[in-house]
């Protein structure tokens, strides 16, 4: 069992490994498989396979290669990628809260998103932007 471990780490020397991308890979191809097991359609799983087996060879190649500073590079291309996704779903959940106590109004003269607290009848609205009054049901 040393032995094989040994083997092993002589192997890896010098090499890539894995990453946070290789992961998401992983999840790609777990899903795919996942997928290709439920739809029975011979199309679909000749297309999931097919992207099964890039999946694969691209996970491997990454973990082997022997290019540490490009397989860096595509990780850091993929964790701001990764940043951009979860920012942008963390930015809607925001907006969906803040949809439950207020209105979000936009200022008919210059565009400005207005936050007006629901429950308030009707109200006179002044933009902080441009200073345009409007008359708005809360
Ligand atoms: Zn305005």
């Amino acid at each position: 069992m040393n032995k094989l471990r040994e083997m092993l780490a002589k192997f890896m020397y010098g090499r890539y490994g894995t990453d946070r991308l290789n992961m998401f890979l992983l999840i790609v191809l777990i899903v795919c498989a996942g997928l290709n097991l439920f739809v029975r359609n011979g199309y679909f799983s000749i297309v999931m396979s097919s992207w099964e087996t890039l999946l694969i060879v691209l996970i491997y190649y990454r973990m082997f290669s022997r290019n540490i500073q490009k397989r860096y590079a595509e990780n850091q291309k993929y964790l701001s990628l990764e940043n951009k996704v979860k920012r942008f779903f963390g930015r809607t959940k925001y907006i969906q809260e803040q949809r439950k106590d207020f209105h979000i109004y936009t200022c008919p003269q210059c565009r400005q998103k207005i936050r007006i607290p629901k429950g308030k009848g009707k109200i006179s609205v002044r933009c902080p932007k441009c200073g345009a009054e409007f008359v708005k049901k809360s």
